[in-house]
């Protein structure tokens, strides 16, 4: 089964996705940037979150699921969980890849005007205590942009290493779009007020896009 997922996310507020590396800025954490210097949320950010959101479901569904992304704790061998079998891990190749998303916006506006500085107080991550007198920047696009991407799957019955019951094509499809429709949050935590979005998409399954019966049908196997 060949699965294509055109994706539209729509910032609600200001967010903060990480370069994820060290920048010639000024600031302590940058945003993500393509090389003409827009934002963009990364394929490995996308994927990260959508990861990490299935994982939580399927394990709210009594499924066995390991624990990424420490290599140790995670799936080896022939035998793999679900989320294993649908993102993979250090031993066997995703199954889901993922594109950037970038802005749809029509660019009349220089891209820096996107972007705002953020001061605030750095914490302590392992004390919890700010520490004195530390300043920290952070980069933050503004909010009600829209971001768009894709997603494609390629889904193989005959894929081992899963159980009976995980192995149904629909199953692991509707576990991908359960993910995808509770993906409220992008580049921001909770506290912060930064990153929530609406999220939006079509799926297309083998080249023809699935109608809301039929989506609600392939969600509706978990159920
Ligand atoms: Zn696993």
């Amino acid at each position: 089964m060949r699965v294509r997922v055109t994706l539209e996310i729509e910032m609600k507020s200001a967010m903060s996705v990480g370069a994820g590396q060290l920048t010639e800025s000024l600031v302590d954490k940058s945003i993500a940037k393509d090389v003409t210097r827009w934002p963009v949320i990364p394929a490995s950010t996308v994927k990260g979150m959508l990861r990490s959101q299935c994982e939580r479901l399927a394990r709210s569904l009594g499924l066995h699921v390991c624990h990424a992304p420490k290599p140790a704790s995670m799936c080896l061998g022939e035998r793999r969980c679900i989320i294993c079998a649908l993102f993979g891990s250090p031993w066997h190749e995703s199954k889901v890849v993922f594109s950037d998303l970038v802005l749809s916006e029509p660019r009349r506006v220089a891209p820096e005007s996107l972007v705002v500085v953020r001061p605030g107080i750095a914490v302590s991550r392992r004390r919890r205590t700010v520490e004195e007198g530390r300043l920290f920047f952070t980069e933050t696009v503004i909010g009600g942009l829209v971001f768009r991407g894709e997603i494609y799957a390629e889904l193989d019955e005959s894929e081992g290493g899963v159980s009976a019951e995980e192995a149904s094509l629909d199953k692991r499809l509707g576990l991908l779009l359960f993910g995808l429709q509770t993906l409220a949050g992008f580049g921001g935590k909770g506290s912060s007020g930064l990153g929530w979005c609406a999220v939006t998409y079509k799926v297309y399954k083998d080249g023809v896009e699935i109608v809301d019966e039929e989506l609600a049908r392939i969600l509706e196997e978990w159920q």
